[in-house]
């Protein structure tokens, strides 16, 4: 379940931005994020000779990564192809460049079944909203949650009302996924945000002798390049994901109980601009419920600073049996 990092290293184009060599670039470029224009141009031409390749930008700062994302969307790319690491990271969690681009590696081969499926779409707008814009629609691209199963999932779990007598309406869908993770009969689980993704990552927190995980969304991460080192002197590996309502609150709640320390970014101001902002603010929720720190400052991580030494050791296959147990006593209740 843990990726090979030879093997997958001919899959992901590795970009080393403003200069930058860790040695598993594939890539070198004196472009940094705020040469949105050229930087597309780059990703682009990668996509022309390699379709669907995934795209690892290791990049000083990440200030710009989200309008590159959404210059990616509005041409119609599939961003979430495109992941980012970089110097904000290495401050995060204290590992060399290196060790977390071989991380992310993984975390890219990990999810990459869910990147792939993510398919073009429009976003919902009234008729009159339609007619005023027409031809001024960004394209975005969404990921449709795949049933599973026969049993229908409860029409009040979509706040987007995608939902109808159990099918999923695609032209409505956000691909927030809490249908995923509250239907679990109903939809079949996701991979990035999944067992495989959180074994990936509580393998290197294991290996490494970190003290938790923060997970943040993709529209966030420029606010790392000033708060990363508010979590010292705890070490936090980082893991990206769409939106925070692609997180699994019972799975999180088993990861904690193992002695790892989690914490899901949200900042209330920032995710209200965002397309999700109904999903996010259910999942975070869900997600205090669950005793789970969500919230926009990581100094409170710093209690947490050197329990990844004192975490009992477990086995990667006794982790993936008590994250599939949290998934399958939901599916019973
Ligand atoms: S809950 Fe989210 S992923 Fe599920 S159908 Fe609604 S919008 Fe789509």
């Amino acid at each position: 379940m843990v990726h090979n990092v030879v093997a997958r290293q001919s899959r992901v184009a590795v970009v080393c931005l403003a200069g930058m060599d860790v040695g598993l670039c594939t890539e070198k470029t004196g472009l940094q994020l705020s040469d949105r224009d050229k930087l597309v141009d780059l990703v682009a031409g990668i996509w022309a000779s390699k379709p669907q390749t995934p795209v690892l930008l290791v990049s000083p700062s990440f200030t710009g990564f989200e309008s590159f994302l959404g210059e990616l969307s509005s041409l119609g790319f599939n961003y979430f192809l495109v992941d980012i690491t970089g110097v904000p990271e290495s401050i995060l969690s204290g590992l060399p460049l290196e060790r977390l681009v071989e991380y992310f590696l993984g975390l890219l081969e990990a999810s990459l079944s869910d990147r792939r499926r993510a398919k073009r779409a429009s976003p919902i707008v009234s008729r009159r909203e339609l007619l005023r814009r027409l031809f001024l629609l960004p394209p975005r691209h969404v990921v449709v949650p795949e049933p599973a199963g026969s049993e229908p999932c409860d029409g009040g779990v979509c706040p987007y009302n995608a939902l109808d007598r159990g099918r999923v309406r695609e032209e409505k869908c956000r691909g927030c996924m809490l249908c995923v993770w509250e239907c679990p009969s109903a939809f079949k689980p996701l991979h990035w945000t999944g067992i495989p993704g959180l074994i990936q990552a509580y393998s290197y927190i294991d290996k490494h002798g970190l003290d938790g995980i923060l997970f943040i969304c993709h529209n966030n991460l420029g606010v790392l390049d000033s708060i990363a080192a508010e979590a010292s002197p705890a070490r936090l590996l980082p893991f990206h994901v769409p939106c925070v309502s692609w997180l699994s609150p019972q799975m999180l709640e088993e990861l904690s109980s193992l002695g790892v320390y989690i914490h899901v970014f949200y900042d209330e101001d920032r995710c209200r601009q965002c397309s999700l902002r109904l999903a996010a603010e259910k999942a975070s929720s869900k997600l205090r419920g669950r005793g789970v720190v969500v919230g926009s400052s990581l100094v409170q991580a710093g209690g947490a600073a050197f329990t990844g030494y004192m975490r009992p050791r477990r086995s990667l296959e006794e982790v993936v049996r008590l994250l599939s147990t949290s998934v399958t006593l939901r599916r019973q209740g």
